[in-house]
């Protein structure tokens, strides 16, 4: 009764519990999947996220399953160097930054719940249905799935809302909100094994998005045959997508073809591409940003509170930095609706800016400025474009927005 409800086990579910745990607080996590298991492709872990990890005691288990990535190198489409940084501690940080299987972070912050607060605390094949609330605490009721009908309420002190870009508490308190604003970029990612590339930690962005642009980066070290696990994402243009579904199957032949001369000495992409495990198809969908999400003892953390388009490496960051937030304010506010609402005063304004940030200027806009400047050409050299001040500036002012400038995280 006195537990907080969190209604979702993805990367913001998780990172909640193990926080509320740290910090004293029972809380429960009720999943709507049977079981849960790893699914997904690849994620990027900014500093700010992993600094949080890290106080969670959680670095060294991330560590043995992701690749820690130590620069950011952009090209044109014809394999032509715009730009490259150090990223993470290559780059000052004192924190790294991960590349990482959304599965093996959804085990690892599964795993350590489990082993510090006990598998009963992790309820699956609850699929929340909605929730009520009263003077004294909060019932959410669940069925076993999506579709089935209500088969139990659970009371607690307060429900948060983990439940992803499909939340039914979003739905719940905004019912007249839209269909999510399709960005005109429709995905395509998968994963190769393949031998490293570059310096076998780079991520890479190449091309731009009206011609076809790839997001490509290792997410696990290299086995005993030499070859690393890399994440790839094909983003291109186009009036055509499908209805958003995490587990949707794509099919090559409806993107490769923009692709079909990227033969460069650092990564034959065609091949690399036809050689993936399978291919996953998502539209580049947000929603506007709410005016609220706190309401008495309920609030939204995560994509149900801000799903944002994947242009800056940031969708599970954010979640994991509303966690902590979250946390913080239930420990200095003794009455929940007051905690919720110090949340979302902290929470809602900066990551709205980052919702419209991703929109406009995220760090891919290095890839949009070369190409209106050169007409979409190749060019003699790169300074005689633009220069190395500007773009640093560009790449610069994402991370103010986005809360990771080193100045932020040492603060
Ligand atoms: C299957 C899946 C695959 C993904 N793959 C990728 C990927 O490859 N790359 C990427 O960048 N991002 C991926 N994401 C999204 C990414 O995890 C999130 O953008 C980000 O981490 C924010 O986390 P979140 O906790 O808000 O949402 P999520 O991590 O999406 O977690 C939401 C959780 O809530 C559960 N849930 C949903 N509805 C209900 C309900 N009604 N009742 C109870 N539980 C519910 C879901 O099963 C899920 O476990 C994926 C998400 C899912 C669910």
């Amino acid at each position: 009764m006195d537990d907080i409800i969190i209604v979702g086990g993805g990367i913001g579910g998780l990172t909640l519990a193990l926080a509320l745990h740290d910090a004293r607080i029972p809380c429960r996590v009720f999943e709507s999947a049977p079981e849960i298991k790893a699914v997904g492709v690849g994620i990027n872990l900014l500093p700010h996220a992993t600094k949080e990890l890290a106080a969670l005691g959680l670095e060294p288990a991330l560590a043995r399953v992701a690749v820690e990535t130590t620069d950011a190198t952009f090209f044109n489409r014809f394999g032509q160097l715009i730009y490259q940084e150090p990223l993470g501690r290559a780059a000052g940080y004192d924190q790294p930054q991960f590349s990482i299987h959304r599965g093996y972070l959804q085990m690892v912050l599964l795993d350590a719940f489990r082993a510090r607060a006990g598998y009963e605390r992790i309820i699956t094949h609850h699929h929340c249905l909605g929730v009520e609330q009263d003077d004294s605490g909060v019932g959410v009721t669940f069925s076993d799935g999506p579709g089935g009908s209500a088969r139990a309420t659970v009371r607690g002190r307060v429900a948060i809302a983990c439940d992803g870009i499909n939340s039914v508490i979003r739905k719940q308190f905004y019912p007249d909100e839209g269909e999510p604003r399709y960005s005109g970029v429709n995905m395509w990612r998968g994963v190769t094994r393949w031998k490293p590339m570059l310096s076998g930690a780079s991520m890479v962005r190449a091309g731009w998005l009206s011609h076809g642009k790839m997001v490509i980066y290792p997410i696990r070290a290299a086995g005993s045959d030499g070859l690393q696990l890399i994440n790839w994402v094909a983003e291109i243009e186009t009036p055509h997508y499908r209805k958003r579904d995490w587990n949707r199957e794509g099919s090559l032949v409806d993107f490769v073809g923009p692709f079909a001369d990227w033969h460069f000495d650092w990564l034959d992409i065609p091949a690399f591409i036809r050689a993936a495990d399978g291919v996953l198809e998502f539209p580049m969908v947000d929603q506007d940003p709410l005016p609220r999400w706190s309401f008495g003892r309920i609030t939204l953390l995560g994509d149900a509170a801000h799903p944002m388009v994947p242009r800056g490496s940031n969708g599970a960051g954010q979640a994991i930095l509303d966690a902590r937030a979250l946390t913080t304010a239930l420990l200095q506010n003794a009455d929940p609706v007051a905690a919720l609402a110090a949340y979302e005063r902290q929470r809602l304004p900066a990551t709205t800016r980052i919702v419209l940030a991703n929109r406009s200027n995220p760090p891919d806009a290095i890839l949009r400025e070369v190409f209106e400047r050169t007409h979409d050409r190749p060019f003699n050299s790169i300074d005689e474009i633009i220069s190395r001040d500007e773009l640093v500036a560009l790449s610069e002012s994402y991370k103010q927005i986005a809360g990771y400038s080193k100045d932020a995280l040492r603060g």
